[in-house]
């Protein structure tokens, strides 16, 4: 590997330096000791349920001790936990799921809503000593967090809470870790004073476990079983008897019940109190699942394309599938959505280091709800495309592609459904008469000088796009109430647009983010392949919606569909001889990627 910082950077060091904007020396501290450090031998194979899971919480136990991140530090270095989480993803996505249920959701539990009477929890979270969980989710209440059915009564007498379940229905349900080895829990739970008043949903630490792994008395835990991914993981589910916890065990930052016995807050309204209790969950919305599941499905196949051969001139020799057309139409495309995906999230990793441990802005939160579906819903789709484009090799666990397909479709749900995101961002966005203008404080808009007139145009149309449905869907809500119908049906009615004018926003921020970045960079190759990308970018994503930029083109840029096909091709035909450099400035260690081949274990099969 040359130095990142060497005199001259390659092409590649500079793309790497780009797609890792917000701390690419911490990335390179990482991709470093996975080159030195990182066994091949530590991959799963072909594992059973209990295998998989040993082995993966196993290197969890390892990354967290290897003195790379810090649990403490995670409400002021954030983007160090998305980095972290990028490479433990091109491990396997059951070691990152399993590292965001613990790390993240439990650790960030104690760090965004704990005090200083959590703090010697955090020490031994920190290390995966003391693994433990988030549980929000209940059989009967995913998206619907208010509805939650478990309580957290407070005794007075005991100065001790109650946690319970009333039902099977208010068990708590898909909790990462839970069947494994979680031994202590966040509980999201109602809390109900001595009195009878209910106060909300509040988080409390509920033990679950004792060390030799055996639930503790009042406590009935769970398994999934067998999932359409993420098996290593251990996701559970579990009810609560009428367990008591301590006073202290409740995390307080927000609100307390003091040792009187008095329930004590800041705030005013029981709605602010509540955006402010689940706002950690707004960091997960940042994690880079889909933006490291589409790295490393990329860079399987296109080196895959290159070591496979199939047809071929008559007599001649066969062709690498990668010289195909329509190969490359297939790959490209993919290529310059990650791009424009992990631009973004760059800049919203950013945007958490700069304001953690405060909530993100308001301005941002449609942002990071829009983006997180969008970004994971591109990505379930360029992961598939990749791995057909592997054929029957690509069908092997071991071989990691499928792996990441399949994992792919909890993350549609875990961290915020997507679709339930993308109608929140339209909700804020038609509530928001500034019409979402300016989400990062500090982000002038692109310097159009700076970018080819391709881009500024393509630009134009997601903007109008946008406009369109925002003036669109806002009417039509209007029009409902006029008529005497109430809010919530009135809302139902609009709901596929705003759902869609959630997506256009995500488009329209995403595609700027990256002309910003092409703004910000030199001119030189660096910034002409960028630009390429952008293009690319740009055309196929208004190839997927046609009839919507057409509605809204003011006919200075031809959107006949023939020609639009036309120009992604070229454009993936043109940026095809790059791919081996676009997908290696993605910087995963080579010991976390299959053979180039995908057939490493198959002479041992017939020796
Ligand atoms: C791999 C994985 C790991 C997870 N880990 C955890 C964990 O550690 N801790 C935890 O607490 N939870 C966890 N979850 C659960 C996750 O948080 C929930 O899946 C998520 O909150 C959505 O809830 P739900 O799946 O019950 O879907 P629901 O909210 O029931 O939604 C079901 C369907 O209805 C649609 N829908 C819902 N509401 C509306 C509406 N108002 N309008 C229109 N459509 C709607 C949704 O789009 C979806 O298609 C995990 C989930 C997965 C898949």
């Amino acid at each position: 590997m040359q130095p990142l910082f060497a005199s001259e950077p390659s092409i590649e060091d500079q793309l790497y330096r780009i797609l890792n904007s917000t701390r690419p020396e911490y990335a390179w501290k990482l991709r470093r000791y996975f080159e030195e450090h990182w066994e091949p031998s530590l991959s799963f194979q072909n594992e059973g349920l209990d295998g998989f899971r040993e082995k993966t919480h196993f290197m969890v136990r390892k990354l967290l001790q290897a003195d790379l991140l810090s649990l403490a530090e995670l409400n002021q270095k954030p983007s160090e936990y998305m980095k972290f989480c990028e490479h433990s993803c091109w491990i396997d996505g059951s070691v990152a799921a399993t590292l965001f249920g613990h790390f993240l959701i439990f650790g960030g539990s104690l760090v965004f809503l704990g005090t200083e009477r959590h703090r010697s929890l955090v020490d031994v979270a920190d290390d995966f000593r003391l693994p433990g969980c988030f549980c929000m989710t209940e059989v009967g209440h995913g998206s619907n967090l208010a509805g939650l059915g478990t309580t957290a009564t407070y005794d007075a007498e005991r100065g001790e809470f109650i946690i319970n379940t009333p039902s099977w229905r208010d068990a708590k349900w898909a909790i990462a870790l839970l069947a494994w080895n979680a031994r202590v829990v966040t509980v999201m739970a109602q809390l109900y004073m001595p009195d009878g008043e209910c106060k909300g949903i509040h988080s409390f630490l509920v033990p679950v476990r004792d060390e030799e792994g055996r639930p503790l008395p009042g406590v009935k835990i769970s398994d999934v079983d067998w999932l359409i991914g993420l098996n290593g993981v251990g996701i559970g589910g579990a009810m609560f008897e009428q367990v008591r916890i301590p006073r202290e065990n409740l995390l307080n930052r927000f609100a307390d019940v003091t040792a009187e016995g008095k329930y004590v807050t800041s705030f005013d309204s029981p709605g602010d109190l509540f955006r402010a209790q689940i706002s950690p969950l707004m960091i997960e919305r940042l994690v880079p699942f889909a933006v490291a599941g589409m790295k490393i499905a990329l860079a399987v196949a296109a080196r895959y394309g290159k070591e496979r051969r199939q047809f071929g001139p008559r007599g001649g020799p066969e062709r690498p599938i990668i010289e195909y057309s329509s190969h490359k139409r297939r790959l490209m495309p993919g290529v310059a959505e990650t791009y424009a995906i992990a631009f973004m999230l760059e800049r919203l990793h950013l945007e958490a280091d700069v304001t953690m441990p405060e909530p993100l802005p308001t301005p941002l939160q449609p942002l990071c709800a829009s983006f997180k579906a969008y970004s994971y819903e591109t990505a379930t789709r360029v992961i598939q495309n990749a791995r057909e484009c592997c054929g029957v090799h690509s069908f092997r666990h071991i071989n990691k592609i499928a792996r990441a397909q399949l994992d792919m479709h909890g993350f549609a749900h875990a961290a915020g459904d997507n679709v339930v995101l993308f109608q929140y961002a339209g909700r804020i966005l038609l509530e928001d008469f500034a019409g979402g203008k300016g989400p990062f404080k500090e982000a002038a808009e692109p310097d159009a000088s700076a970018c080819s007139v391709t881009c500024v145009k393509h630009q134009e149309l997601f903007a109008a796009r946008f406009s369109q449905l925002l003036d669109y869907t806002r009417g039509e809500f209007m029009k409902h109430m006029g008529e005497g119908m109430n809010r919530g049906d009135a809302w139902n009615e609009i709901l596929t647009f705003a759902i869609e004018l959630g997506r256009a926003y995500a488009i329209r921020e995403t595609h700027k983010q990256f002309l910003r970045v092409i703004g910000a960079c030199a001119p030189g190759p660096a910034k002409d392949i960028l630009t390429e990308l952008c293009e690319l970018y740009g055309w196929s994503t208004l190839s997927a919606n046609l009839g919507w930029y057409r509605d809204v083109s003011d006919g200075s840029l031809e959107l006949s569909a023939l020609f639009v096909e036309r120009t992604v091709l070229e454009y993936s035909q043109r940026l095809a001889p790059k791919l081996d450099l676009l997908v290696d400035s993605f910087g995963i260690p080579e010991v976390l990627l299959p053979a180039a081949d995908l057939m490493a274990d198959l002479p041992g099969k017939f020796s």
